[in-house]
């Protein structure tokens, strides 16, 4: 970044500061605290020796009084000694007011946010944490994301997990985790045998809305407090923030080892309180977009971060850094990503590229509030912008998910129910959104997340039994099962990033509940009981994930494979065939859906020469990479399933070289 950029802005109402070192600098000599406050009017510095008032030993150790740099907008201080541990706060004076607050670039704070801490971090190293590596995968199509809630995953006695650990990081540490008194795995133990890249895990930055003393109530933790440290509620310790950092840290080592890749739900856009934040208290009015002197609400949360102000923008890079470089993170998903702005988002792909490329990046292209966003709409991050960011920032194709199953929290129908209304939506999604013909918002396929559902909404499972009007959430009637094996074929099939909410695949039920965001765990937990219920289901997923990993052409991240295929809809089925030119792979493959009543005969068409003979890999009952019949195009296909057919003849050729 340049510093011209900085201080030159004409919309900026103060000096900015493009230094790195925002936050404190430790040394077990002394540390340094530096604060940009170009408001105020003075700067304390307060040291304490705990993380709240009421902790035992709680006393106040130091005042300091910080100097100002008018160049920069920055006050600073530095305390000789080893302040490891040590609790502090800044005492804000300003025109507004004088506010106590935790620095805006925590690293670590003690129970419930108040004060910030210092903490040496090398000591937070898990053992080996040196050789840790992050997942990284050539192409962002390559991710198969699983999206899990961190209590969600373990909170349940079914988990398996240890009594401590249950709903906390800890529980992905936790090995050979079975359902108690059977030999069924849970948790990491199931995720590395089902064949997921990725885990996106829902918020676990510090949010605002579980109290981290009693850990009683629930919730999704979309309420920001401080970005760059863990949740406390997380953690076996909530009160000294070191633990929580290594806890974080032996999750993501865990996860690692397994080869699974982490993506974290950063939630930008808004903080959980507009006057008790450190961005409002530290410099009041700025890090917000205001109009008249009110703050906008396209996060629907009662503010929205102003990211195209230029401290702003760079706060959102450090902390990306931050969590990318210090604690191995692969991949961001942005909440509400349209609340920020175009430019903004290609900046931090540009600076995240400075690390890696593949780091995977991509966020919901919609705001809770169009009318209070407070930039331009040509600006805003939105599927009809798609074409302005880089190619390597994805977002969730909301048409594909609504052709796929129909209205998220209503009664209607979809493709998978039958509907012949929304074909239209899949076929484009299934060209992941990159289709000249069919409907392109996306760059490219590397753009399009493609998914039939995640945390927000009814599960796919209480989708489909409203759509039916069912209301047994543990019925094992066929047709719904059929129908969430469509949809498992609609996102696994396609190209795009496959994504799908945990349990999805065990026809996970919320009972009903279409917002489940402080529900309780009754609700949430992820009862894992039920992928054994519907293990066929998992099979059915698990043999899609290795189609998928074995064909190419479906992980395609540019539109060659979109340009290759063919799709054909024939008023009863979908067939898209798509050809292959990798080495090793088989040559062609072609998956049907019928959501009809009736058997009905494919239409398989090519630009290229179609094979004589197929070989089966997935029908109704079920999928993987081995045959399971062949296949000629006189054959019907059955009401309500699908076929995944490749070509036989690299099929065969391919199974003659493995043995
Ligand atoms: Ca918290």
């Amino acid at each position: 970044m340049s510093t011209n950029a900085f201080y030159s802005n004409k919309n900026e109402a103060y000096i900015t500061y493009p230094g790195n070192d925002l936050g404190y600098t430790y040394t077990p000599e002394s540390t340094t605290f530096k604060v940009w406050a170009p408001s105020a009017e003075q700067v304390l510095l307060k040291l304490y020796t705990t993380g709240s008032f009421y902790e035992e030993g709680a006393q106040v150790i130091g005042i300091k009084q910080m100097l100002y740099d008018a160049t920069t907008g920055v006050w600073s201080a530095t305390i000789d000694g080893d302040l490891h541990k040590t609790y502090y706060t800044y005492v804000i004076k300003t025109e507004k007011g004088t506010h106590e607050t935790q620095d805006v670039y925590s690293k670590a704070v003690g129970v419930n946010s108040a004060r910030s801490e210092i903490v040496d971090l090398a000591s937070t190293n898990p053992e080996g944490w040196e050789n840790d590596r992050h997942v990284l995968l050539d192409k962002p199509n390559d991710a198969i994301v699983w999206e899990v809630h961190v209590r969600d995953f373990s909170s349940s006695d079914t988990s398996g997990v240890s009594r401590e650990h249950r709903g906390k990081f800890l529980a992905f540490t936790e090995k050979d985790t079975v359902i108690p008194f059977t030999c069924f795995p849970t948790c990491v133990n199931y995720l590395k045998k089902l064949g997921v890249t990725h885990v996106q895990l829902n918020p676990v930055f510090d949010f605002g809305s579980v109290d981290e003393i009693t850990g009683v109530e629930y919730n999704w933790g979309y309420d920001p407090v401080n970005y760059n440290v863990p949740e406390g509620s997380y953690s076996t310790d909530p009160y000294h923030g070191e633990v929580r950092i290594r806890e974080f840290k032996e999750m993501v080592k865990a996860l690692h080892e397994e080869g699974i890749g982490i993506i974290m739900d950063v939630v930008y856009n808004h903080v959980f309180s507009t006057k008790d934040s450190p961005f409002e208290k530290t410099v009041p009015g700025y890090y917000f977009r205001m109009q008249d002197g009110k703050f906008l609400n396209s996060s629907g949360c009662g503010n929205v971060t102003a990211t195209d102000k230029i401290m702003f923008r760079k706060f959102m890079i450090d902390s990306l850094r931050y969590w990318t470089e210090e604690y191995h993170i692969d991949g961001f998903r942005f909440d509400l990503m349209a609340c920020h702005d175009i430019e903004t988002m290609n900046e931090i792909r540009a600076e995240l590229d400075k690390i890696d490329k593949r780091i995977i990046l991509y966020g919901e292209p919609w705001t809770a509030n169009d009318g209070e966003n407070g930039i331009s709409g040509e600006d805003c991050c939105n599927k009809a912008n798609a074409k302005k960011l880089s190619s390597r920032i994805g977002m969730f194709n909301d048409d594909m998910r609504h052709g796929i199953k129909g209205g998220s929290d209503d009664d209607s129908k979809g493709f998978i129910q039958g509907s012949t209304h929304s074909a239209y939506n899949v076929i484009a999604g299934m060209m992941g959104a990159s289709s000249v013909t069919f409907g392109n918002w996306a760059n490219e396929p590397s753009q399009c997340v493609t998914y039939a559902s995640a945390h927000d909404n009814l599960t796919l499972w209480d989708k489909i039994l409203k759509s039916n009007w069912c209301s047994d959430f543990d019925t094992t009637d066929e047709l719904y099962i059929r129908q969430n094996e469509l949809s498992a074929v609609l996102v696994l099939m396609s190209l795009g990033i496959s994504f799908f909410l945990a349990g999805e695949e065990f026809a996970r039920t919320k009972q009903g509940d279409h917002n489940s965001y402080k529900s309780p765990d009754s609700i949430n937990s992820i009862n894992w009981t039920r992928a054994v219920r519907y293990r066929k289901l998992v099979d059915y997923y698990k043999g899609l994930i290795r189609i998928r990993k074995a064909f190419s052409p479906l992980r395609d991240n540019t539109t060659k494979a979109v340009n290759d295929g063919y799709i054909v809809y024939n008023g009863q089925s979908i067939s898209l065939t798509l050809r292959n030119t990798a080495e090793g792979e088989w040559k062609m493959l072609s998956v049907i859906i019928n959501n009809s009543d009736n058997p009905c005969q494919p239409q398989i068409k090519s630009q290229y020469e179609l094979p004589e003979s197929w070989v089966i890999l997935a029908d109704k009952d079920e999928a993987g990479t081995e045959a399971i019949g062949t296949f000629s195009p006189d054959m019907q296909v059955s009401p309500r399933s699908a076929l995944v057919i490749v070509d036989k003849e690299s099929y065969d050729k391919l199974s003659a070289a493995k043995e």
